[in-house]
């Protein structure tokens, strides 16, 4: 097996974490901050940098003016940009963009790749994916009360949507409805792109999450879609698709997703030892010379490097056997992942006692907008019940 990575991509990442020392922890203490049209308009000026030296959407086709990296690259990138929650976005490969982006390349039109993707990829405009409902249980996503129904040549969408990440400033919203109820439960809703300047869309409040309100990019939407017209060519894919195009964008999705976990987990682990060096807590004594600190480092960097090779491994045999035969693998990262990001955190934020509660480095924004971790992207408990029913299949008759 080998586990060198190719000159090329090394060279990329060595970039990109160069750019992001240097020019994005600098604006990490803004984050807390309540203008967040200023951060945007810095970080706006540092993508222009990131597109000179063509570093651009990494992960994003060429034709639409992205990098076209692979999965097991892009990987690689996701983990050097985790480093910093400004990373994916100045080097244009963010969340809730990059899914939308994968959708519309894989199942839009031509006028809606010209009209939408074209500028999402581009940085011009911003997106925000509406699925989870206020009402119904985002864990089993079957469960939907929006709907969208057919009145001549446009559809009528009712519905309250809520965590639509980013829907602040978005320029559109892509929106599973149920479009068939006749159908069998799967192949009911479907994906519908809603300008969100259209009449009938409410962005009724960005939802304060651990105490930050967050703004723009940075913040998460409650949404509600009263009598909300578009015309029926604004449905992606097709009728009743929405939830196996959701299906599509799953594998690759997760590998990007837990990538960048693994990279907050590389930052947080390094502030660790740092601080264990620097600290001292008796006379000519560093909190480093305490064994019980020691194993802490020991058992987080063990952990990091298991999760990161986990995650390789699912890569991997997405790339040679297809995400479909790699469920087990790409459900069993997410769980692993994001406890031991949550892990890692928590021992990063007791090394520094008072200072890792305070939001004078960057481990209190990381511990509030990254427990999710473990609910979003489909939470725990449904991949630990989906793993257990695949491996005990093998031991029925
Ligand atoms: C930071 C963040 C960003 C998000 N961004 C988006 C977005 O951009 N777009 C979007 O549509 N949604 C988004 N979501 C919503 C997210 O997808 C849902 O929160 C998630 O699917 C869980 O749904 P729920 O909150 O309704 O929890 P519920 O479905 O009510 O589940 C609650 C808890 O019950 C437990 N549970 C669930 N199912 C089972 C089971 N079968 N067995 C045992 N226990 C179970 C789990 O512990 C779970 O956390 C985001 C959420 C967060 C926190």
């Amino acid at each position: 097996m080998d586990f060198t990575i190719p000159e090329k991509t090394q060279i990329i990442v060595e970039m990109m974490d160069e750019f992001i020392k240097k020019e994005l922890y600098p604006l990490e203490k803004d984050l807390g901050s309540n203008d967040y049209d200023a951060l945007e308009r810095e970080l706006d000026k540092k993508r222009k940098i990131v597109k000179q030296m063509e570093l651009w959407a990494p992960n994003h086709p060429k034709e639409f003016g992205g990098m076209g990296l692979t999965l097991m690259e892009h990987a690689l990138v996701s983990e050097v940009l985790g480093q910093s929650s400004l990373g994916h976005y100045v080097f244009g490969c963010q969340a809730p963009d990059a899914g939308n982006i994968e959708i519309l390349h894989l199942h839009g039109t031509h006028a809606q790749k010209e009209q939408y993707l074209r500028p999402l990829v581009d940085g011009k405009i911003r997106s925000c994916f509406s699925m989870t409902e206020v009402d119904m249980p985002g864990s089993n996503p079957v469960m939907l009360e929006t709907t969208a129904v057919k009145e001549g040549d446009e559809y009528v969408i009712n519905g309250h949507k809520w965590y639509s990440s980013s829907a602040d400033g978005a320029e559109f919203a892509i929106v599973m409805a149920v479009t068939n109820p006749e159908n069998s439960t799967y192949l009911q809703a479907s994906m519908i792109l809603v300008p969100t300047d259209t009449k009938g869309f409410n962005l009724v409040r960005n939802i304060p999450v651990m105490g930050h309100t967050g703004g723009g990019y940075f913040s998460h939407g409650e949404i509600i879609y009263q009598n909300c017209r578009v015309p029926t060519e604004n449905i992606l894919g097709g009728e009743g698709q929405g939830f196996v195009m959701a299906q599509d964008r799953l594998g690759p999705g997760r590998i990007h997703h837990c990538m960048r976990w693994i990279g907050i987990c590389n930052r947080a682990f390094d502030l660790m030892c740092r601080r264990a060096l620097e600290r001292t807590i008796a006379p000519g004594k560093k909190l480093a010379s305490k064994q019980i600190v020691q194993a802490w480092i020991a058992e987080c960097a063990a952990d990091i490097h298991a999760a990161r090779l986990m995650v390789l491994h699912a890569a991997w045999m997405i790339d040679n056997v297809g995400a479909s035969a790699a469920r087990k693998e790409i459900s069993m990262i997410k769980y692993v992942v994001a406890n031991t990001l949550q892990k890692v955190l928590d021992t990063a934020i007791q090394v520094h006692g008072g200072l890792g509660m305070s939001s004078d480095t960057v481990l209190s924004y990381f511990w509030c907008h990254e427990r999710g971790a473990r609910i979003y992207d489909g939470a725990d408990e449904a991949h630990k019940i989906s793993v257990a029913k695949r491996i005990l299949r093998n031991y029925m008759d």
